[in-house]
């Protein structure tokens, strides 16, 4: 029996029960306070916040309604900030890493905040994060690191030890692990709908298919060309993401499109399900090329993600190798079938931290380095903020050197080196 047969399908599991919008071809308007581009978490978040302050906005996507990264992720929500306090101290002082770091944890409690108060119905759960220690060495440095945060960043996470990982997580590969409590599991194409939803009911335009291939000055404000005709805006949001293009060159030099691959399991066995996620915690390790895996809502799936190839590669070619990554974790799943497999393009930067801010009157939230489901959310409602002028938007990221190399220019033909350059450190015993 093949584990991936033909009928596996290519599209992101969540899309069975969420399936792309279908939003009507309009015209776009000829003129609005406020385009954004992008309909992800952080367009969304941006116009709800800019159509609720009273500015007509219009949202712009080159393809159907949400269908980058914000309805193909894993739903793991954490607090977002991939440098450690130290790592941030270094390079902008310990007052701005601290900062840095409630804004993550801000955004956790924000997710959680609008979805209560919006009434979104999307499977948010805190289940909590199992964060496993690949080496002895790791869950060493894992241990100082939570013992070690500086006062107000203490976080609530407890040591799990390997002797006792089995109540944690159905396998003895790791070495032990640490569980963070308020983390949280959400379907993240159900939070996508009804976020659109909101935004629409709130006023926003939605232009789906309409990629916008330019964008140019015009007077105080700017002038969008789109694959429907011109509009123009007093103000402009760019929250493409990985997605970043041509029509934004000097963002487009700044973020690094990396492709995060991922399969679903068929149903399981309740009992089987029971031994390998005891708690239905979500789950990532500490290597450098992580996986993270979890249970569907329902919970009789696992859905598991992670990169296994250096180049960027086709869904089906990745099936059968996360397959294989799933089963070195769980071998009990040799014989479980995937139904589906599929891609999205995550935006890394150079610092390994999202950027927020206005360059040539252009404002834009982006370069959440594969950990964007809270982070965008906050970060988009943020960006909204500025746009409207309040002092509230301002972030602790706000003015942070956007940094760049010389000769990229948005095509990442280093990428496959440093993937190569990773795994090996990971294999690494310390
Ligand atoms: C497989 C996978 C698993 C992930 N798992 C997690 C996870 O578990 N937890 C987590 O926190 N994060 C995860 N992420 C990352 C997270 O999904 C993203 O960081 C987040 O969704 C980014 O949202 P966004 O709105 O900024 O961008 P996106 O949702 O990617 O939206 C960008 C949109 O811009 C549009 N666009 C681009 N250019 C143009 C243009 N010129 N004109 C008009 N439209 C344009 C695109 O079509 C796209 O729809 C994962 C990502 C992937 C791919």
């Amino acid at each position: 029996m093949k584990v991936v047969g033909d009928d596996c399908k290519l599209t992101p599991y969540w899309w069975d029960h969420v399936p792309r919008p279908a939003i009507p071809e309009v015209e776009p308007p000829g003129i609005v306070d406020v385009a954004i581009i992008g309909s992800g978490y952080t367009g969304l978040h941006a116009a709800l916040q800019t159509t609720r302050g009273g500015k007509s906005t219009a949202v712009f996507d080159a393809e159907d309604a949400g269908w980058g990264c914000s309805t193909r992720n894993g739903g793991q929500i954490s607090t977002s900030i991939k440098p450690s306090y130290e790592q941030l101290a270094k390079r902008h002082g310990p007052q701005r890493a601290c900062d840095i770091l409630k804004e993550g944890q801000r955004s956790l409690e924000f997710v959680n905040e609008f979805v209560a108060a919006e009434r979104i119905d999307c499977d948010l759960r805190r289940v909590g994060r199992f964060h496993a220690a690949h080496n002895a060495a790791q869950y060493e440095a894992l241990a100082r690191r939570t013992a070690n945060l500086p006062k107000g960043l203490e976080a609530d996470a407890q040591m799990v030890p390997r002797s006792e990982q089995r109540s944690e997580i159905g396998t003895d590969v790791y070495w032990g692990g640490a569980v963070y409590p308020q983390h949280c599991a959400i379907d993240p194409a159900r939070y996508h709908q009804g976020l659109l939803g909101r935004a629409q009911a709130a006023g926003a335009q939605i232009v789906p298919r309409s990629a916008v291939t330019r964008l140019d000055r015009d007077g105080v404000g700017f002038r969008l060309t789109t694959a429907r005709g011109t509009v123009r805006a007093r103000d402009v949001v760019v929250a493409t993401n990985g997605y970043t293009g041509r029509s934004t060159p000097w963002l487009q030099r700044r973020v690094i499109p990396i492709g995060s691959y991922m399969i679903a399991t068929e149903p399981l066995a309740a009992d089987l399900i029971a031994r390998l996620m005891p708690k239905g915690r979500i789950v990532t390790d500490t290597r450098k090329v992580v996986y993270y895996y979890r249970l569907s809502p329902d919970r009789r799936r696992i859905l598991f993600g992670g990169r296994v190839s250096h180049d960027e590669t086709d869904p089906r070619v990745s099936a059968p190798l996360l397959h294989r990554d799933m089963v070195n974790v769980f071998p009990e799943l040799a014989q479980t079938r995937v139904t589906h497999s599929w891609m999205g393009f995550i935006a890394y930067t150079f610092d390994e931290i999202m950027h927020v801010g206005k360059h040539d009157g252009v404002h834009y939230a982006m370069g959440y380095c594969g950990s964007g489901v809270g982070a965008a959310s906050y970060f988009g409602m943020r960006i909204g903020q500025q746009v409207l002028g309040r002092a509230e938007g301002r972030t602790a990221l706000d003015g942070l050197a956007f940094q760049t190399r010389p000769f990229y220019t948005g095509k990442p033909w280093f990428l496959a080196a440093s993937i190569r350059y990773y795994r090996w450190r990971d294999r690494r015993p310390v």
